[in-house]
Order: C-alpha cells, then structure tokens, then sequence
C-alpha cells in the first residue's frame, strides 16, 4: 500500500483538530459501552480526566442508561437522535442531544459508534424562560381584560344607584329609536322624578337620600325588562325607555313602578320615611315625533303634567295634549 500523500496528512491533521475543537462533545465508544476516544469538550464537561476506558454509559443518568441500552444494537446500523442526560463530576444533570452513528475504523472489521452532541442546557433555560414569560403575559392579559369589563362597566353605569347613567343612556337609546322607526314598532318613553326630595335630603340629611336613590333604583330594577333601557338621567330623575311597547302597556308598567316606590317606607336604621315619585308617560303611538329629542321632550311635559295633578301620579303625554286643547 502507498504511503499516503503530505496532502493527506494535512487533511486528517484538519480533520482530528475539527473534532479536539468542537465545542460540541464528541464521543466514539465499542460494543461493550467502552469509550475508546473523547474530545476535550466532552472530557472538560463530565470527567475532567482522559475518557478512554470508561463506560459511556458510566456518564448518564439511569433512564438515560436505560434509553441507551433499548437502541444499543440499533445504533450500529444507522444514524440516531437520542435526547440524554448526562452528568458532571460536580453531579450537575445536563440535557445532551446526541447524534450517533455508526464508525468503520478503516483496517478494522470493528465497528464502534461515535456520537456528537450539543448541550441543550441553554436551549431548555431559554425555553423555559419562554414559557414563564408567556404565563406572564396570560396572566397579564387577564388583568388587563378585567380591568378594561370594570372601566366599561364604570363608564356606563352611575356608582350610586348601579342603574345606567345619562352618557350610556343616549348611546343605545339611538338605536333603539332607529330600530323603533325601521320595524314600525311602539316605543315608550318614561321620565321619572322622585316628589319633595330636597325637603328629604333638608329633613334626614344626605346619606339617607342617597341610600333613597340607591333603594328606589333597586324597586324600579325589579320591577322592570332585562330589555328595557333603565338610567339615571340626572339628580333624582330617572328614564325608563321600553321597546316594542304601547302606550297601554306602557302605563300600566308606569303605575306598577309607581306604585312600586310609593307601596313601601325606606327605612336606613332608626331613619324611615315614605317617598313618592311622578311619572310622565309617552310614546311614539301618539304623536309623529321627528326626532328622539322631541319623543323625550313630551314625556318630559308629560312629567310636568303629574307635577301639576299634585304628584305621586301617573301623566301621559295624550292627557297634557287633551287639557291643552
Ligand atoms: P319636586 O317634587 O318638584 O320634584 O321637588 P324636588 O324637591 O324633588 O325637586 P328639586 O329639583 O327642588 O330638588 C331636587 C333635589 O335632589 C335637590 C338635590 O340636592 C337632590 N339631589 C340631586 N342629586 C342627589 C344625590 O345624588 N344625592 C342626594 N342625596 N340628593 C340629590
Ligand atoms: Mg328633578
Ligand atoms: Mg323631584
């Protein structure tokens, strides 16, 4: 056989250098898990000392061990990917993904295996940092979702009485009217106030009037739709807006409320008092109005009607138009 070339020299000398280089831990070992030739990344890492003449398997931990064993003839015959663990002298577990293959040693009919592999150490803490972050940012994200149900909710809902309030009111209220008009569908507008409350407020003070708002609104609530629009429309004035509802029906519903409030005395402690309020009724069955204003306007003079029949009453519209006449 001829001597090989300085050419070829220069080549494995290239070669060996890449393999004692690599940062990567090469390993080749024989039948009987001996290892027969390490590169210094793979000695720095797990034995500090020449590997030769360990056992491959002597570096892993047991399922690891046992994961080997179950592939070990197969690993002969072909290239495999094997996730192991490994371990330091320090006794440090390192997560190694591995490349074997099996290695003719030319002249030899021995066949060993080598084996590169890349720790994943980084790779795993990277990942997990991922997924901590991510959990991060669910958890955020439901913060946040929640936070923005508590500033809608606030942005359309009056703190003392929990009813809508007037900015929320006017924003659906469009729409039911539109809808009203588009459907030729009844609509009723209802404009409540309660009678006398300043001389409450002057008699049992504030607190006690708040807590009247805050009660009454409840006894409306009650005793009204999930799809009526129900709002604080200003101090202790109320609007109440009823779809697909005539005036007959709409009446009715205004005496039950009425009725509702007047019924029962508010009582906060040792502080009780009756209070009453006035309904002003109207609805699109009885007037063409031309905008949502004017249908609000005429339940509004409807209101001024009760007022005037001495309060604690019921008013429609039609009623004011007829004494007007
Ligand atoms: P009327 O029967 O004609 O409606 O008389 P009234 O006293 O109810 O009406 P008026 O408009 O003279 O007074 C309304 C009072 O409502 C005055 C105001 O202090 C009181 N008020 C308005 N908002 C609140 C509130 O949030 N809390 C309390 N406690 N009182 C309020
Ligand atoms: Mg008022
Ligand atoms: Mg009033």
């Amino acid at each position: 056989m001829a001597e090989p070339s300085k050419q070829v020299y220069a080549l494995r000398e290239q070669a060996f250098s890449f393999l004692k280089r690599c940062p990567d831990c090469a390993v080749v070992f024989d039948k009987d898990w001996t290892v027969t030739w390490a590169n210094p990344a793979f000695e720095d890492r797990f034995c500090k000392r020449k590997a030769e003449g360990s056992s491959f398997l002597s570096f892993l931990d047991a399922p690891s061990g046992h994961q080997m064993r179950d592939v070990q003839s197969q690993l002969f015959q072909s290239a495999r990917q094997l996730e192991l663990k490994l371990t330091t002298e320090g006794g440090k577990s390192v997560a190694v993904q591995y490349l074997f293959f099996p290695l003719t040693v030319p002249g030899s009919r021995k066949t060993l295996v080598a084996g590169i592999g890349r720790d994943r150490t980084a790779d795993l803490a990277l990942l997990n940092e991922v997924i901590q972050l991510n959990i991060e940012l669910e958890k955020k994200q439901k913060e946040l979702s929640e936070a923005n149900a508590r500033l809608e909710q606030f942005a359309e809902t009056d703190q003392i009485t929990q009813l809508y309030n007037r900015h929320y009111f006017f924003q659906v209220a469009q729409h039911f009217w539109e809808e009203a008009r588009r459907y030729k569908l009844p609509l009723v507008a209802m404009m409540m106030d309660i009678d006398n409350f300043k001389s409450l407020n002057d008699t049992h003070g504030h607190l006690f009037g708040d807590y009247v708002l805050q009660q009454l609104s409840a006894r409306l609530r009650t005793n009204t739709r999930k799809s009526d629009i129900l709002a604080r429309y200003g101090g202790e004035e109320f609007i109440l807006l009823a779809s697909n509802t005539d005036m007959a029906t709409g009446l009715v519903l205004a005496e039950r409320l009425r009725s509702a409030v007047a019924a029962e005395l508010f009582v906060m402690g040792a502080c009780s008092a009756p209070v009453s309020m006035s309904v002003g009724v109207s609805g699109t069955e009885l007037g063409t109005f031309p905008t949502f204003e004017a249908l609000l306007e005429s339940s509004d003079n409807a209101l001024y009607g009760a007022k005037h029949a001495g309060k604690n009453c019921v008013y429609a519209y039609a009623d004011l138009k007829a004494a007007n006449r």
